[in-house]
């Protein structure tokens, strides 16, 4: 029975630009479930700006591609799905999966057990006080910053296989926490990874998020350049994930006779 239900619950893959995202009508159930199985599951998060770059990063592609669930967190991966894939789709950012995952957890019988890896100093320690105040069941057993030696990260490696969290977020950025959880997951193999770029900077204050009426209309990007402009760079990804869209589904894709 459960073998049926979790073939069941396989997430439904399509390809964006060469790369995997799920589409689901629960994420949060599925990511549940596999919390208690101890499925041993790594979360992406994937933006337009990710896939440019995994273009380019062979090892960021090859861990994208063997994520269990890679969720649909931007806009321009929303809109490919929708316009040129015909799905029904809406748009998770990673950051708002990360905080149901947390209400979800705490709700549960026998809460996970979760922990906070990245950010500036004492900022993931901060967002979890904030948390454990809003929500006194949640089950967050650790933290560490992003910012440390060679000897403190093998520390906290050893730390983590010793301790197994259910849950680790990891807040290194792209790609850097990809790579990372890939090369440590072997260390809680039944864990759940997911790497959650800036969201204990929002968490813990230190910044806030785009305003809904940004995010509603496609432009969460622009508040991202407004608050870090040195992310100006990073964004030329964006027209060109748009360009490269329409020549991967209407050129390159209808030459090679692919269905996607
Ligand atoms: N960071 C870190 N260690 C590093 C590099 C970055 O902890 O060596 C943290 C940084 O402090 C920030 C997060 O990683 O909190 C990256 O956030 P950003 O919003 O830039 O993520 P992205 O846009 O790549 O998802």
């Amino acid at each position: 029975m459960r073998f049926l239900f979790t073939m069941l619950t396989i997430p439904k893959s399509y390809s964006v630009l060469g790369l995997p995202v799920h589409i689901m009508t629960n994420y949060i159930d599925w990511l549940l479930d596999g919390i208690k199985q101890g499925r041993g599951t790594h979360v992406v998060t994937l933006n337009a700006e990710m896939t440019i770059q995994a273009e380019k990063n062979q090892a960021l592609a090859a861990v994208i591609k063997n994520a269990e669930l890679v969720i649909p967190d931007g806009s321009g991966v929303v809109l490919y799905l929708r316009y040129l894939l015909r799905q029904k789709v809406r748009r998770l950012p990673g950051i708002e999966l990360a905080e149901k995952l947390l209400e979800a957890t705490a709700e549960q019988a026998k809460p996970a057990t979760i922990f906070f890896y990245g950010g500036s100093p004492e900022i993931a320690e901060k967002a979890a006080q904030i948390w454990r105040k809003q929500i006194p069941n949640l089950n967050i057993i650790g933290t560490h910053s992003g910012y440390h030696s060679l000897q403190q990260e093998q520390q906290l490696l050893q730390h983590l296989a010793e301790i197994k969290p259910q849950l680790i977020f990891v807040a290194l950025g792209v790609p850097k926490q990809e790579l990372w959880i890939a090369k440590n997951r072997h260390l809680c193999p039944h864990s759940t990874w997911v790497g959650v770029g800036g969201s204990f900077d929002i968490w813990s204050g230190r910044k806030t998020r785009a305003p809904r009426w940004l995010a509603n209309n496609n432009l969460e990007w622009l508040y991202r350049l407004y608050q870090d402009p040195w992310r100006w760079r990073r964004m030329l990804a964006l027209p060109e994930f748009a360009y490269k869209s329409l020549i991967y589904r209407f050129g390159y894709n209808t030459l090679r006779n692919c269905k996607y």
